[in-house]
């Protein structure tokens, strides 16, 4: 039904409309969306040769009536496409060509975003041909995640390291080497000192990535560490007992009589896991899921 929409409307002079437009994705790495690059690509299009001249069988209408006899005395009038020209209501010729088009791929452009050529696509006969847009897809990089301008790297460092200072070499997206270090005497945590376990983040101011259209302007560059601790085991009794002399606030395990105060080692455990111990008791059900969904809030909270 729509044909017979389109058809009458290109025939029957309703005004020039555009043609449909053409997406095309183009895969683009984080190195090239923060330096900019053209990029030379050939796109196949068809053209119009020599005149467009109106159907005579429909009268460029794109459609023709046609009466069919159903019964005595019973006959319906339909309207189809015309076949002489397709329903376009033009006969012409077209060909293939072969464009090459130069990209520009701006710097600090996002994923999702066009770059447009106006009225390359396929051509029509009585509207204007359609876009070529290329839709930028960002590749996704070894070590940043992108959001908007800013960029993010996850490091993790040692104990050793998170205590005492470190320093992180990188080659950034334009080529330059840059360390990352910390200040004297700055400390990185597992987390942040929140009441609930966020990751702890640093940031350098200005190296993210380029603005589209303002490219001296910069996002910055989030640094999430995560702190690798020691295994069990892993330090000499000499090491523990050197820590706990540097370390601030060690422990101070009290006397106490072994047949007053009862003493517990410590298992490996889950949190999923809280809220399961103990026995069950039959028809106390409503309890028991009570508790379970109150163990995974505190999961998500953790995680
Ligand atoms: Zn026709």
């Amino acid at each position: 039904f729509s044909m017979f929409f389109g058809g009458s409307r290109r025939g029957g002079g309703g005004g020039p409309r555009k043609g449909p437009s053409l997406n095309h994705p183009l895969k683009v790495s984080l190195e090239d969306l923060y330096n900019g690059k053209t990029v030379k690509l050939a796109v196949n299009r068809k053209i119009i040769v020599g005149d467009v001249e109106t159907c005579d069988a429909c009268r460029g209408q794109g459609a023709v009536m046609e009466i069919r006899q159903l019964g005595p005395g019973m006959i319906q009038q339909v309207q189809r496409p015309c076949d002489e020209c397709s329903g376009q209501g033009n006969i012409f010729k077209t060909k293939n060509e072969r464009k090459v088009l130069e990209v520009h791929i701006e710097k600090g452009m996002k994923h999702n975003e066009k770059i447009t050529f106006r009225g390359m696509a396929d051509e029509h006969p009585n509207r204007e041909a359609g876009d070529i847009n290329f839709v930028v897809q960002e590749k996704d990089h070894d070590l940043f995640k992108r959001k908007g301008a800013d960029l993010l790297v996850v490091r993790e460092v040692s104990l050793n390291q998170a205590l005492c200072g470190f320093s992180w070499n990188f080659t950034h997206l334009d080529g330059r080497k840059i360390v990352v270090k910390t200040r004297p005497g700055e400390v990185i945590k597992p987390e942040m000192n929140t009441k609930e376990a966020v990751p702890f983040v640093k940031t350098v101011s200005n190296e993210g990535m380029p603005s589209r259209g303002n490219p001296f302007v910069k996002g910055n560059l989030y640094i999430l560490f995560r702190v690798k601790f020691p295994e069990d085991n892993e330090l000499t009794p000499d090491q523990i007992n050197t820590l706990r002399q540097i370390l601030p606030d060690p422990d101070s395990e009290m006397e106490h009589d072994a047949d007053e105060v009862e003493e517990h080692h410590m298992d490996n455990a889950d949190l999923r896991n809280f809220g399961k111990g103990g026995a069950e008791h039959r028809g106390s059900d409503a309890y028991d899921s009570d508790e379970e969904g109150g163990a995974q809030q505190v999961q998500c909270a953790q995680s």
